[in-house]
């Protein structure tokens, strides 16, 4: 059941919600137009409504979203001190999760927990990630086999609060370019676990198509650099090899990309060769980020990262934390850190 049908159920309103959980009413507004929050956060909730964590987590593919066994544990506990849980406090391992460690231990930490966030933070609605979200949620209706009408119908349900132009024509191009490639599917939205040298990840697959290729679908409006996605992908080398684990087969893996321009939706697919040297350079990069994480107090903030700090959700958080960010764009507000 979503947090909006259980305050509906128990005629809360969502100041009185965020009252009971100790939140603000708009991260309760956020969470219930699908916006993705912290644990602790979700774990506030739950204690509010009294009913379990899991049946208040987003249902679709969150990258933060913990697996089944760590919220019992969680569950339980209703705490989430870091030194009593496997890996990470909140969860597996997965590929978005990894390459926030890649881009920066720091924002690793926050976005993973290892690093406290404060009750009050303010996570940013990423409205690119819910209009993908939505096309995703088409193509698996889709491909479960509801008819357009239905499949439409869905989707609007369940984002009551975005403008469909936003997602429509998205759906369109899907329908015209990507569903007859693929043919009578082997997996759909198929959650998958692998161990790479004793680390947990979990892989969430959008597809596989009837020739056995992983498919995963991406919106975007500006199409990546094929080379430097094939050599730096996370993604298509944790995806295979979780595909092996489960089935013994090695799959092929491709993106299919709808890219918004101007005059349309343009569809490009991208074949990311999987080896077994990407394979094992992954399984490295696994090592580099877990020995951060199991010893948060050597992390130190990267601004020389690709993208640099400005634009980070984390930014107040760092220089709070560390008091070295003190450049021109070092936020004047300041935020409490535990
Ligand atoms: S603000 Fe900079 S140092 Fe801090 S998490 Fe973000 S990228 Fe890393």
């Amino acid at each position: 059941m979503s947090i909006y049908d259980l305050r509906a159920q128990a005629k809360l309103t969502p100041e009185q919600l965020a009252k009971m959980a100790g939140i603000s009413p708009a991260t309760v507004l956020r969470l219930e137009r699908g916006g993705i929050g912290s644990l602790r956060t979700y774990e506030r909730i739950a204690k509010a409504f009294q009913t379990s964590l899991i049946n208040i987590l987003p249902e679709f593919k969150a990258p933060s979203r913990p697996t089944l066994e760590d919220l019992e544990l969680l569950d339980n506990s209703m705490s989430a001190n870091p030194s009593d849980l496997p890996d990470l406090p909140v969860g597996n391992w997965s590929p978005t999760r990894l390459t926030d460690w890649l881009l920066c231990p720091a924002k690793g930490a926050w976005s993973t927990g290892v690093f406290d966030v404060p009750p009050d933070f303010q996570w940013p609605i990423n409205e690119r990630a819910t209009v993908g979200k939505a096309v995703h949620q088409y193509a698996e209706n889709r491909l479960d086999g509801a008819d357009v009408n239905t499949a439409l119908m869905g989707v609007a349900d369940k984002n009551t609060g975005m403008d469909p132009e936003l997602w429509l024509p998205f759906v369109e191009a899907w329908d015209a370019s990507i569903h007859p490639t693929i043919g009578m599917p082997l997996a759909i939205e198929r959650r998958l676990e692998v161990t790479l040298k004793g680390h947990r990840i979990t892989a969430v697959i959008d597809v596989v198509d009837a020739h056995g290729t992983i498919r995963d679908l991406k919106t975007t409006q500006r199409l990546p650099n094929p080379t430097a996605i094939a050599r730096e992908s996370v993604q298509a080398p944790i995806y295979v090899a979780a595909w092996r684990e489960t089935t013994g087969e090695m799959a092929s893996f491709a993106l299919d990309y709808l890219a918004q321009h101007k005059s349309g939706i343009e569809y490009t697919q991208m074949p990311i060769p999987v080896t077994e040297t990407d394979i094992d350079r992954v399984t490295r990069q696994l090592d580099y980020a877990a020995d951060f994480a199991a010893r948060p107090e050597r992390i130190t903030p990267n601004p020389v990262n690709k993208y640099g700090c400005t634009s980070c959700t984390f930014l107040a958080l760092c220089h709070e934390k560390f008091g070295t960010l003190t450049t021109l764009d070092a936020p004047r507000q300041t935020v409490a850190v535990s």
